[in-house]
Order: structure tokens, then sequence, then C-alpha cells
């Protein structure tokens, strides 16, 4: 049988919505859309699921995790993990986390990366809100008349926006 897998999974942004960002102790968003099953089936499949998460383990913290189905096993410790290497960091297979990147080398890549990081739930927030906008530049019925095209251009290999298409 394979050996059992743990999983630290990061609550702000991956399970409850963080897109408000921090609201307070015991304050938290909504579930994220299908954390319930993703975590459940995680379960399911023999994974030792960790709740790895900057907030203490409090009463409300459990109840959230309880009202929205959570599967978990632990919040913010790893009972298996040898006592000569407890230090902050828990072990673990895989870390779910919002603000994550996956490292494999030191190079230009991982360094601009680094520099245009956004965490999932800025970027999303961002991304509505695009969409919203752009959902009312066609509700207005005429797609001359949307006025918030820009023209584009290449500039060091990125595209920026240089000006209104029409004035
Ligand atoms: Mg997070």
């Amino acid at each position: 049988m394979a050996k059992k897998k743990t999983i630290c999974i990061d609550f702000d942004g991956v399970l409850a919505d963080y897109s408000e960002g921090y609201q307070g102790k015991d304050i938290f968003g909504d579930m994220v859309p299908n954390a319930d099953i993703a975590t459940g089936v995680l379960k399911k499949n023999g994974w030792t699921i960790i709740i790895y998460t900057t907030r203490p383990a409090t009463d409300a913290l459990k109840k959230w995790l309880k009202d929205n189905n959570i599967s978990y096993d632990y919040i913010n410790e790893n009972p298996d993990q040898p006592e000569d290497s407890k230090g902050c960091k828990l072990m673990a297979d895989i870390y779910l986390d919002d603000r994550g990147m996956s490292f494999s080398s030191w190079n230009a890549w991982t360094m601009r990366d680094i520099a245009e990081f956004e965490p999932n739930s800025a970027a999303s927030k961002k991304k509505d809100q695009e969409q919203r906008e752009f959902e009312a530049c066609y509700k207005e019925g005429d797609i001359w008349k949307r006025g918030r095209e820009k023209r584009l251009k290449n500039i060091g290999g990125k595209l920026q926006e240089v000006g209104d298409v029409i004035k």
C-alpha cells in the first residue's frame, strides 16, 4: 500500500473567500466553491489534511469548518512530525496556498514571477471587475460606442495600453 500522503491546505483564499482581505479574528469569508467536495475527495482517497493557517485554531474556526463540511484532520499541527524537526513549518507532501509559487530553480523567470506575483484572491477580484466592466460595455448595445478599448503596443515584450482607440 502506498504511503499515506499529507497535504497542508491554507485557509484564507483557499477554503474561505479572502477577496476582502483580513476582516478580523474569527471573521471568515464564505466558503470557496467546492472546497467541501474537494477536501472530502482527498480524505476519501486517504490524504491526511492539515489546515495550515496564520489563524489560531479557535472554536469559531472549527465551527466554520464544520458548518461548511470541510474534511480535515488537524489545524496547524502535524502530530506525525518527528520531534527533532519541529520548527514552524509543518511537514507535508503538498502545500496548497493562494500565495504559493512552485519552485524549480533560480532563474530569470522565477525572479519575474516573484516580482509580478499576485495572490489568486486579488487576481480573481481584478478579473471579476474587468468582466463586469466588459459586460457593462455590451449592455450599451453598440460595440462602437463602448469606448473602453485601449490601443495596445508591444513595449519590451509586454502589451501595454498606450491610449484610447476611440477619442
Ligand atoms: Mg491564503
